[in-house]
């Protein structure tokens, strides 16, 4: 069996051509565009990727951006009071701070401090309560990404054996919530898990969060699997190479044999994070004026 390559990418593409036709009819039905507000706080190389990836996505999207850069030395309380502000900013739609911060701000403490109805990460409590009891709010981008990669593949998920690898509150425990509202059958896998392989071996659909380098083999894989793979790592730089090479958490190569279907690293999983957060936002932005999100969103 060769895998069908699931094309994250494009699937990405379509969905912020969606998101940018969405966002100008809302610009004509509120009379101002939607807006995010991004805040980074230190040098981080890689929040500073991030942070640029998403103001460029942001304004291709037809919405505005606002970033805020504060020094590392920032303390909490300056921070807590820029949250405030921008909860209070009826131009800002969506709030994101990016992680990690520095050492000594609490960031459960900020991600608390944020609007849940500007969350648009999806981290606060409120929302991560909201996905639990099965209310409408706001889901984490990377594994609402997953899941919409998973039902344009499979449709109905109903009764299809689940196994989450990781546990993490930002893609893991969300991952799994999701599929359990879609009727899939979950078991999430972790660090303690025994017997990972056997585990993995009887799951219709794999996600993998783990963050270890090709980590889920190919002969774990029940024949026909689909697999989503989230991790992203560097392999240590083979000779002559300058960078390593980004590979995910299952062996590529190998499961492409047996899998049924899979995303690969990169162009898989990674671009949808971004177009779901435009989305997210926009759909924040229909909420804060008392519209109905469109429904292909
Ligand atoms: P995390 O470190 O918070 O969680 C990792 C999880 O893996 C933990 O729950 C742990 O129990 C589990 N784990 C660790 N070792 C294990 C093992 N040997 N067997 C089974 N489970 C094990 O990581 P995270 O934030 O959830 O991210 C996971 C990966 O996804 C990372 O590679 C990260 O870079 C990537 N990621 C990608 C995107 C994207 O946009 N594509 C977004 C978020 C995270």
């Amino acid at each position: 069996m060769t895998a069908e390559i699931i094309d994250g990418k494009a699937f990405a593409a379509k969905l912020r051509e969606r998101v940018g036709e969405q966002a100008h009819a809302f610009t004509k039905a509120a009379g101002r565009k939607a807006g995010l507000a991004v805040v980074l706080v230190g040098e981080d190389p890689a929040s500073q990727v991030y942070v640029r990836s998403k103001h460029r996505a942001t304004v291709a999207a037809g919405m505005e951006s606002y970033e805020h850069r504060l020094s590392a030395d920032t303390d909490a309380t300056e921070l807590l009071v820029l949250v405030e502000r921008l909860n209070k900013d009826n131009a800002v739609d969506g709030i994101l701070v990016q992680l990690p911060l520095p050492d000594g701000i609490d960031e459960q403490a900020v991600i608390a401090a944020i609007s849940p109805d500007k969350d648009v990460d999806g981290f606060h409590v409120t929302n991560a309560g909201r996905l639990a009891v099965g209310q409408s709010g706001f889901v984490p981008c990377t594994p609402l990404g997953c899941m919409m990669l998973l039902t344009d593949r499979l449709g109905d998920l109903s009764g299809l054996e689940a196994v989450v690898i990781g546990r993490s509150n930002i893609v893991g425990k969300p991952m799994a919530q999701l599929l359990l509202d879609a009727n899939a059958t979950i078991t999430i896998a972790h660090s303690r898990t025994k017997d990972l392989p056997a585990v993995v071996g009887r799951a219709d659909i794999v996600v993998a969060a783990v963050g270890r380098a090709e980590m889920v083999k190919a002969d774990w894989l029940k024949d026909g699997a689909t697999v989503i793979d989230v991790g992203i790592n560097r392999l240590p730089p083979a000779e002559g190479e300058e960078k390593g090479r980004l590979v995910g958490d299952v062996d590529y190569a190998g499961a492409k044999a047996r899998a049924g279907a899979i995303t690969p690293v990169p162009g898989g999983v990674g671009p949808m994070t971004i177009a779901v957060l435009l989305r997210n936002t926009l759909v924040a932005a229909y909420r804060n004026e008392g519209l109905e999100p469109p429904e292909d969103l």
